[in-house]
């Protein structure tokens, strides 16, 4: 009624106007894609409906695909290393079935892979670096694909391709065939294939005078196709990039997608992984609070700095001893043996004061107090190293968090050697993880790891004894601890020392 007496009227041009709008939105264009080609470049943003937790699971699996790219790299493997290492990670959690396979599931793939990349596209559109970054691993991932294709759907799929691109034809090639030949360095004469594209699109071929240039046209030979569309890939998606990053501030006013897009955003420092109740020990051995300190030969930094901390100073701070109870839950000690260690390290003070002061947050961390939601919850779940690297840094006298990210590169190479790590090269790689603004933390975590089990690792490989699954970046510090575990008792797990009939009292050296 209101709207009635008060709308204005619209003079006829202004009219047309909003009836053209009004035509462009009654019959909206948001439908579901069809996915004939493996491949994607994502030139078309995805037009269908998913659900926010899909949104969310979907970003989460590509950006731990992205995540293994990105740390293959900074272990400078080889690009065969790098091909195999990353098979059954993208299978696991970005698989693409080829259109021979059949398979059910094809068209699903496709289209969380569709999905998954332009949430991301938009979660890292923020920053240069994040883009930068971003479009590098895309790219590489595009490339992987790209060369596992089959030969057959390759070429279908590179032939779908919008690219100014023109086979040359048989009068042309035996007008320059001499030429042809000595600039691309090609053999037989009538087996060969050439195409023409605008010379700007090949810069690195010309550059390298692989190419032969006429009237503003590089000629290519077909092997250099896929460096091309490679090299295609990644100049669109940095216009893409550049356009999210115009489009995103509209974004911040989305309520359901801002803490969403965020959350992805901050998985870039490391990718988010969940606690895993397989990451305690207590099926196969049962920890107790005096067999922490034998135990702590296995915690990562972040622990073992708290543990020294503990026990040089008998105290711990607030957010360290949540840190570090949460762990301790996480590696399957009990309730009744966390407090018992809590009391015994806290040497100065009396049992009234522990009871009062501390021994709530303990039963409150392990969920037997504090209302029914926390304990149906079964209290805190321990820390991924994505939330200990994000979260606010310690301040005086704190020693939370990671000390990759919170230690300076001095005081981060003295606390490693004051745990034992003395190797030269080891210690300069980490260094070179953390400084001049570099935020490879978790990366240098997993080099100090790799580095403690080389051997055991060795084995594992070579005997085919585990999952590569289980052998992927570590993410979560109670993941570093079992896997720590397991390797250095490699040899009592399988004789069945340790495991085989139910847990086994882990013997202490307190
Ligand atoms: Fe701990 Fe993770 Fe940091 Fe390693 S990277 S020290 S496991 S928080």
């Amino acid at each position: 009624m209101l709207a009635a007496t008060s709308a204005p009227r619209l003079d006829p041009k202004r009219r047309n106007v909003l009836d053209s709008r009004k035509r462009q939105f009654a019959k909206p264009a948001f439908a579901e894609q069809t996915y004939p080609h493996r491949l994607n470049f994502y030139n078309v943003p995805p037009t269908g409906d998913i659900s926010l937790e899909e949104f969310e699971e979907w970003g989460i699996a590509r950006l731990k695909v992205l995540g293994e790219l990105e740390a293959c790299h900074f272990r400078n493997r080889s690009p065969a290393e790098t091909e195999e290492y990353m098979k059954p990670v993208i299978d696991k959690h970005l698989r693409l079935s080829s259109n021979m396979s059949r398979s059910s599931d094809m068209e699903m793939e496709r289209k969380r892979d569709h999905y998954s990349h332009w949430t991301l596209r938009l979660a890292f559109s923020g920053t240069k670096d994040l883009r930068e970054r971003f479009a590098r691993l895309e790219t590489q991932l595009f490339k992987l694909r790209l060369q596992r294709d089959d030969t057959r759907e390759r070429k279908e799929f590179i032939e779908s391709l919008p690219m100014a691109w023109e086979v040359v034809g048989e009068d042309e090639k035996r007008m320059y065939m001499d030429e042809l030949k000595a600039a691309t360095r090609c053999g037989r004469d009538d087996e060969e294939a050439w195409f023409k594209v605008d010379w700007e699109k090949v810069p690195e071929l010309v550059e390298r005078r692989q190419v032969l240039l006429k009237r503003g046209s590089a000629f290519v030979h077909v092997r250099e196709q896929m460096s091309i569309v490679t090299n295609e890939f990644a100049r669109n998606l940095e216009t893409g990039l550049e356009l999210a990053a115009r489009f995103l501030p509209r974004m911040d006013e989305d309520n359901r997608l801002a803490p969403i897009l965020h959350h992805l955003s901050q998985s870039f420092v490391a990718p988010d992984a969940g606690y895993s109740e397989a990451s305690s020990i207590g099926d196969i051995s049962t920890p107790t609070a005096a067999s922490i300190n034998g135990l702590s030969q296995h915690f990562p930094l972040c622990m073992q700095n708290l543990h020294k901390t503990l026990r040089a100073n008998n105290h711990l701070k607030h957010f360290g001893r949540l840190q570090y109870t949460l762990f301790l839950k996480g590696i399957g000690l009990s309730l009744q043996e966390c407090i018992i260690f809590w009391r015994k390290s806290f040497k100065n003070i009396t049992d009234e004061k522990f009871k009062s002061e501390y021994q709530y947050n303990i039963r409150h961390a392990y969920g037997d107090v504090g209302g029914d939601a926390n304990r149906r919850g079964r209290g805190y779940t321990p820390y991924s190293c994505q939330k200990l690297l994000t979260e606010a840094p310690p301040s005086g006298g704190q020693t939370h968090g990671c000390p990759y990210r919170t230690y300076s590169p001095d005081n981060l190479i003295g606390l490693l050697q004051s745990v034992g790590v003395s190797d030269r090269t080891l210690l300069r790689d980490v260094r070179d993880d953390v400084s001049n603004g570099k935020t490879r933390y978790h990366i240098a975590c997993n080099r100090v790891f790799e580095h403690a089990h080389k051997a055991q690792l060795k084995k594992v490989k070579d005997e085919d004894l585990w999952p590569a699954s289980e052998l992927d970046t570590i993410l979560h510090p109670n993941t570093y601890f079992k896997r720590s575990f397991l390797l250095k008792n490699l040899g009592k797990v399988q004789s069945g020392d340790i495991g085989v009939d139910g847990p086994t009292q882990i013997k202490t050296d307190d």
